[in-house]
């Protein structure tokens, strides 16, 4: 399927000291990683990540974006701005934005299409509550939010697109979705994303699974053939932790 990806988000953790001492940790121990590694950090590390990951494979994405490319828009941040600074990957739609910040399948949408014009590479977080998944609707929540993120995303757009599955009930709560739950997910957007491109647009995306993904359950999930990666919130600040996944996703 697609190439695998591992990405770390750091949430709001870290200072651009701390940013740099846990990077120094990280990149010998995932310098033989076969899958893409990307470390996701707040906006002040971004810099302190780009020095410390420079003349490694380890990207570095921004955790959020605006869609218009400057003007009255206080304490936001411009895709292009992030593009400039040499930040390759952004996150957009993660479910603590859309729950505590007001983000909605609409802005999420608009942030995505900033992101892309602007040359970035896209993770996009999807996910259903609780109550949804109790309520049978996940498939139809999952299909409704890649369908809105994606509206107006060109085939070859969507190659800057890695789609992280992240279902609410998962994240921060050590409280993982089985494998076969993840996979069934997963290969449910895969589907979504043939009848919006073609079959062979659709299995070259990522698609990652995040929620409490950590180094003891990491091999079963990407063992699983639509998952292919992870994005790892508070494993990915565990040195150890976080390379065991990266060696896991082979
Ligand atoms: C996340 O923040 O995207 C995440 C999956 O967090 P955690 O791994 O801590 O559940």
């Amino acid at each position: 399927m697609g190439k695998y990806v591992i990405a770390g988000n750091w949430k709001m953790n870290k200072t651009p000291a701390e940013a740099t001492e846990l990077i120094s940790a990280i990149k010998p121990l995932v310098a033989d990683a076969t899958c893409d590694v990307i470390v996701g950090v707040p906006f002040v590390d971004l810099q302190a990540a780009l020095d410390a990951t420079k003349g490694t494979k380890i990207g570095v994405a921004a955790q959020n974006c605006y869609w218009e490319k400057s003007g009255a828009f206080t304490g936001e941040i411009a895709a292009d701005m992030l593009r400039v600074m040499g930040v390759g990957y952004v996150i957009l739609g993660h479910s603590e934005r859309r729950t505590f910040f007001g983000d909605t399948d609409a802005t999420v949408a608009k942030r995505v299409r900033g992101a892309l014009d602007a040359g970035l590479t896209v993770i996009l977080c999807v996910g259903e509550y609780l109550e949804q998944r109790e309520l049978g609707i996940t498939g139809e929540v999952v299909a409704m939010q890649t369908k809105i993120a994606l509206n107006g995303v060109s085939e070859e757009e969507l190659a800057r697109v890695i789609i992280a599955y992240e279902p609410v009930w998962a994240i921060g709560t050590g409280k993982t979705a089985t494998a076969e739950q993840a996979n069934e997910v997963c290969a449910l957007i895969r589907n979504v994303l043939t009848d919006l491109y073609n079959e062979t647009a659709a299995k070259a995306v990522t698609i990652q699974y995040g929620g409490s993904m950590n180094a003891a359950n990491a091999a079963e999930l990407l063992a699983m053939s639509d998952v292919d990666g992870g994005l790892i919130g508070g494993a990915s600040l565990k040195p150890n932790d976080f390379a065991t996944i990266v060696a896991a996703a082979k």
